[in-house]
């Protein structure tokens, strides 16, 4: 991480009844990133999201903007006066308002108010429909629209909640490209909430996965899919599965034979990470899993395998169907992989 923090949480806790929604949450953004909050729901993401822009109050610890206190430690500055910007997951665009007005909403100098967002509207692509009410955009258009109204103003910081989910699965894609490329064009600051680690990892310079109220890695996507922290994150961060085996120093012996381990674990019971994609297969009368299930991408295929101690493994190959359910294969797994003591292994 680089450059000077423009968000600044430290034990950042709250709670709703029963619930630990945000537990001891410490998270920097430095200037200019674009940081991805990863979880499964519930874990505390919009929660967090809410905090920093000023729609909570937090039970403990402290947020920091800018280098200037804005919740904890006695302060508490309302949203309106964060310069944060915010983008919901259904965009909530004033319907009655066309695409310059709302765009022009939150820009309180009438002398600059046109200028910017005809500037606004040239970075998003919609110059030409600024005249149109939102319900004569599509849902891309909209978002776009969503997207300049919060950068309008100037914000230090931009927040999006979920941004991508109300989309077709086929424009999510092209829509989240065109956003980060907003994003980086605007010099922006930003944090995108979501759930899909497919849009986190493709999207975000850095990750910060939760789970249960708790941030429990933050990285580049690369570091994490290389390097997770543990099996939660090995596992919720791209493909993986899980097979048990014995420490032998840098070797795991498994039901597939002796793995290296990309580091030494103490000796005893572990669980080895293996990605599909280190995994090749091949037909044979005598090899030691059964194929399963193939699942087909078009550009690839997922084969689940079944192994003799009942564990499950997956390789991702080609869109040939070079396999059958009920197939012999013997199974060869490529590079180093990682391990967790089975001691530290938290059933999820
Ligand atoms: P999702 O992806 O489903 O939106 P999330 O990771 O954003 O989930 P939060 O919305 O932050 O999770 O919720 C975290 C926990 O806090 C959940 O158990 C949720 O039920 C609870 N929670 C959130 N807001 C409230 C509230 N206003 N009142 C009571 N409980 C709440």
């Amino acid at each position: 991480m680089s450059g000077p923090a423009v968000v600044e949480c430290r034990r950042l806790r709250k709670g709703y009844d029963e619930v630990l929604a945000v537990d001891d949450v410490d998270l920097d953004v430095t200037h200019g990133e674009l940081l991805a909050l990863l979880g499964p729901s519930g874990c505390g993401k919009t929660t967090t999201l809410r905090l920093i822009a000023g729609f909570e109050h937090p039970d403990a610890g402290s947020i920091t903007l800018d280098g200037r206190s804005v919740a904890g430690n006695g302060a508490f500055v309302s949203p309106e006066q964060r310069k944060v910007g915010v983008v919901f997951q259904e965009y909530a665009l004033f319907p009655h308002l066309d695409v310059a007005r709302n765009v022009g909403y939150g820009v309180r100098d009438r002398a600059t108010r046109e200028a910017r967002v005809a500037e606004m509207l040239d970075l998003v692509g919609l110059a030409p429909m600024s005249e149109r009410l939102p319900h004569e955009l599509s849902g891309g258009q909209q978002q776009r629209v969503a997207l300049a109204r919060a950068l309008a103003p100037s914000p230090s910081l931009v927040l999006l909640d979920e941004p991508f989910s109300d989309l077709d699965a086929s424009m999510r894609g092209q829509v989240r490209d065109e956003v980060r490329q907003i994003l980086r064009e605007a010099h922006a600051t930003a944090v995108v909430v979501t759930h899909d680690q497919e849009e986190a990892l493709s999207i975000a310079d850095r990750i910060a996965v939760m789970n249960d109220g708790r941030i429990l890695q933050v990285d580049t996507p690369s570091e994490l899919y290389a390097n997770p922290a543990d099996r939660f994150v090995a596992t919720f961060v791209g493909d993986a599965d899980l097979i048990r085996g014995e420490a032998d120093d840098d070797v795991a012996v498994t039901a597939i034979g002796r793995l290296p381990l990309a580091a030494a674990v103490d000796g005893g019971p572990i669980e080895v990470v293996v990605r599909p994609e280190q995994v090749r297969l091949r037909l044979d009368g005598a090899g030691e899993g059964v194929v399963r299930d193939l699942v087909y991408f078009g550009h690839d295929q997922l084969v689940a395998v079944d192994l003799a101690d009942g564990s499950r493994i997956r390789s991702r190959m080609g869109p040939g169907r070079a396999f059958e359910p009920g197939d012999r294969v013997s199974i060869t797994v490529s590079g180093a992989a990682l391990a967790f003591p089975s001691a530290q292994v938290r059933l999820t």
